[in-house]
């Protein structure tokens, strides 16, 4: 068994990209492959810093965890014991080390300028966040935070993680959420120079400069504190393009100016809810003409109508102003529109018609599903390629 606190490459160099390692033990759980190392660059999740990923010799490493054996690397396929090279998946783990060293900044910043204690972090896919014990902040305090953070990254402190014992750490004045109880052995240090020092046992730049900067890009209550979302480094540059692709799309899409985006964007939206309004109000007049013009079609036996496109949405009105009028005769609408196909199959009191079993044979002949009781049977059609054969049904059921 390796002991838990032993120092792994990832600890003592975070730079290096790639290690001779031994394969100690392979084993298979499953289906999935894992893999002992004699040591590591490949840091593992833990302290709100994501698992590296990476390759031995050509086997991808999805994941690394730590147990009380070591640390597990899960493979993607298996790997003999013995002598391999292993990479580490350097982008996302450089990616991680400007997130966690920007984390570090805010943290300290926050708790020296407002008195704001962090909680709790964690990178995330596309942003990070800190759980502070104060209400979201306001506008200026962000502002105040990021040009505070940002005078940390450009005056490129050196940054070092080392280890001391129980004694040095009781002796140093150390930022420290207090250690894990029954922590036992050396503990690891972060040290940002006249800045800051603190507990942390992930992988760090060696100067704030290489943070590039750092953007608060929202905050949320939570737990009686909130939560602040943010970005580090080259995901600033990433986020920025992406918003500045949209913007042009924007332009592009609405002929709008960034200036009047908003405003202008507004005012269409205004204009389409009135299209929409005065939409529904034509449709219900073409409903009422509809119900009207069948009213004085035949006055037995059945008569059919078929809505399309954008009359498909007239469906239910004209079946519910045709329930409304009593007499002899049936009708059958069918629908197609964006809703798919629908039916209805509408009857007068004095018709005869069972209006439950017409509506099923109607329904199975489409094959559709559908139900209804009193004068209207409504339902869901996949096809109306057997239309006329229902219309032909439910004629015969009305003779
Ligand atoms: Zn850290």
């Amino acid at each position: 068994m390796m002991p838990m606190n032993r120092i792994y490459s990832f600890e003592r160099q975070p730079y290096l990209r790639e290690l001779e390692v031994e394969v100690l033990r392979v084993q298979e759980d499953s289906g999935a492959w894992t893999a002992i190392l004699d040591d590591t660059i490949l840091y593992p999740e833990g302290g709100g810093q994501p698992s590296d990923r990476g390759r031995l010799n050509e086997v991808v490493v999805s994941h690394v965890q730590k147990t009380s054996d070591g640390l597990l690397h899960v493979l993607e396929s298996p790997v003999e014991p013995g002598a391999v090279r292993l990479v580490v998946d350097w982008d996302r783990r450089y990616d991680h080390m400007q997130q966690h060293t920007a984390q570090h900044i805010l943290t300290r910043t926050a708790r020296d300028r407002q008195s704001w204690e962090t909680r709790s972090f964690h990178i995330g896919a596309e942003v990070s966040d800190i759980e502070l014990d104060c209400r979201p902040p306001r506008p200026a305090e962000i502002e105040a935070l990021e040009d505070a953070v940002a005078k940390i990254i450009v005056e490129a402190r050196p940054i070092r993680g080392f280890r001391v014992n129980q004694e040095q750490f009781a002796a140093l004045d150390v930022r420290s959420r207090g250690l894990p109880a029954g922590h036992q052995g050396e503990i690891r240090l972060v040290e940002i120079e006249d800045f800051d020092l603190n507990t942390c046992g992930g992988t760090h730049l060696a100067s704030t400069s290489e943070v590039e900067i750092v953007k608060i890009v929202g905050s949320e209550p939570l737990r009686g504190g909130c939560r602040v979302f943010w970005v580090a480094g080259k995901r600033v540059r990433r986020r920025l393009a992406s918003h500045d692709r949209t913007m042009a799309e924007l332009r592009k899409l609405l002929d709008i100016g960034d200036a009047e985006m908003v405003s202008g964007l507004g005012s269409r939206l205004e204009q389409l809810q009135e299209a929409r309004r005065a939409r529904r109000g034509l449709e219900r007049r073409l409903a009422e003409s509809i119900v009207r013009e069948l009213s004085s079609a035949e006055s037995a036996g059945l008569v059919d109508l078929h809505l399309e496109g954008l009359e498909a949405g007239l469906l239910r009105p004209v079946a519910e102003g045709l329930a409304k009028q009593g007499g002899r005769r049936a009708v059958l609408l069918t629908a197609e529109g964006e809703a798919g196909i629908q039916f209805a199959l509408v009857t007068g009191d004095e018709s005869g018609l069972d209006l439950k079993a017409a509506g099923a044979a109607t329904a199975e002949i489409l094959n559709g599903r559908g139900g209804g009781s009193g004068k209207v049977f409504q339902g869901k059609a996949e096809s109306l390629a057997r239309r006329s054969d229902a219309v032909n049904l439910i004629r015969e059921l009305l003779s």
